[in-house]
């Protein structure tokens, strides 16, 4: 069959695929008014922190281990940045797929949770949540809205353990650290198996290996790709079709054609 437009073709595939699986990253949740930041860090890519420190830096395992506030005060301003900001169209579009297709799955960088509020239940939160929160020290697990309804106006950063004093900390991956376990193990079975028609990378630019590496396989199985990216990317090369736009008019635009 051929096809007048990429976007055309992309609907087709997405249409008459069975399973698809979305890559997705920050460029996703720029359309609900979020900066797109390089995983947790790049609010300030480029930058240095107010200590003289790279954000890579004041982010990192190292760092929480030995100077928590530092950690937790750009943790807080990247926290303020999402706070009130909701799951968009595109979010809504993805999990409209999977109740449709129901072998349908998500893979993101992104630590917004907005895949989750938008009913995505197939989710790959590869570098964690950070509305979810817990104690180091002991069992204690709290959230984001609940920190700031207890905290108001001041703020005593790194925030304390009702229950035992330890630190609490975002369930997010930090510099450094390991990706979860069980995020990991999910993402492997999938590569195992690859059950997937269409491959769809909307709005990152892949700079991880564990994002690159399901589309690189899908490339190997002559699966299709689609990408959605206002800009080329290191993964333009790999992709049947590119859509140029955002991603939630291009996901609208690939979907809602019937
Ligand atoms: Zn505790």
């Amino acid at each position: 069959m051929t096809h007048s437009t990429p976007l055309a073709a992309a609907q087709d595939l997405i249409k008459s695929a069975n399973s698809i699986l979305f890559i997705t990253g920050a460029g996703l949740s720029a359309d609900s008014g979020l900066p797109t930041y390089r995983g947790v860090g790049g609010l300030y890519e480029g930058q240095r922190t107010d200590e003289g420190y790279a954000i890579e830096t004041a982010l990192s395992a190292s760092m929480f281990k030995h100077r928590p506030e530092i950690t937790w005060k750009y943790l807080w301003q990247i926290g303020s940045a999402c706070y009130q900001a909701r799951f968009n169209q595109g979010h809504a579009i993805i999990a409209d797929i999977e109740k449709n297709k129901p072998n349908t799955w998500v893979l993101t960088q992104n630590i917004d949770g907005f895949h989750h509020q938008a009913g995505s239940k197939n989710l790959i939160e590869i570098h964690g949540r950070g509305e979810r929160l817990y104690c180091v020290a002991c069992d204690f697990e709290s959230t984001a809205e609940q920190l700031l309804a207890n905290y108001q106006q001041t703020i005593s950063l790194p925030p304390h353990c009702p229950q035992c004093g330890g630190l609490i900390r975002p369930d997010v991956v930090l510099f450094e650290e390991m990706l979860p376990e069980k995020a990991l193990s999910q993402l492997y079975q999938l590569l195992d198996t690859m059950p997937f028609d269409v491959v769809v990378v909307v709005g990152t630019s892949a700079q991880f290996p564990h994002i690159q590496q399901p589309v690189v396989l899908a490339k190997q199985l002559a699966i299709p790709i689609i990408e959605i990216n206002p800009s080329e990317t290191e993964l333009s090369v790999l992709a049947s079709y590119h859509l140029r736009g955002g991603a939630a008019e291009m996901l609208n635009a690939s979907w809602a054609n019937e």
